[in-house]
């Protein structure tokens, strides 16, 4: 069972374990702000600590600028596709990756040049560029958030999502 770690300012910084989250309350450095229903913790001494979820630093912890952000991985750009196609207009699933300036005319291997596209239309497009066929994007490609890796875990929390959802866009700013 994963915690989710926020800063003092409430931003989402990491997801640990609950051993760490439990270590960081007991030394007072972080504060349950959300506890998981029904579940608790007992000392040897018989006193009750409630199981958190999401977890608060006392104390701002300055994270330093990360330009480009995540690395593209096939798991990490399905998580900010939502698994989709993203040619408008088409429901299938995303099971190719394409760059969207192909590679062979210069296109880099970068978050905003690349998007989930389903096998036809990735095969239509080809050496093409979208502008060149009137194709149009769901979405702006751009690095995935926090929001995006976080709720892609399999033991994502529902209790996260408030507070990913917050700074949503956090990361999308600081990538440029
Ligand atoms: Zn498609």
């Amino acid at each position: 069972m994963s915690v989710l770690l926020l800063n003092a300012s409430y931003e989402p910084l990491r997801i640990i374990s609950w051993q760490r989250a439990i270590c960081l309350q007991l030394s007072e450095r972080a504060d349950v702000i959300e506890a998981v229903e029904g579940r608790a913790l007992h000392t040897s001494g018989g006193a009750e600590f409630a199981f958190p979820s999401v977890i608060r630093l006392r104390e701002m912890v300055v994270v330093p600028f990360r330009r480009g952000a995540a690395p593209i991985t096939r798991r990490a750009l399905l998580a900010r596709d939502r698994g989709e196609c993203q040619k408008t207009g088409c429901d299938r699933r995303g099971a190719t990756m394409d760059h969207l300036i192909p590679k062979s005319r210069g296109g880099q291997h970068t978050w905003i040049n690349v998007v989930l596209m389903c096998a036809e239309h990735n095969n239509t497009k080809s050496n093409r560029t979208i502008e060149e066929l009137g194709w149009s994007l769901k979405n702006v490609p751009r690095a995935p958030t926090r929001a995006d890796l976080a709720l892609d875990r399999s033991d994502a929390n529902p209790q996260w999502h408030r507070w990913l959802n917050r700074f949503g866009d956090s990361n999308e700013r600081q990538a440029g």
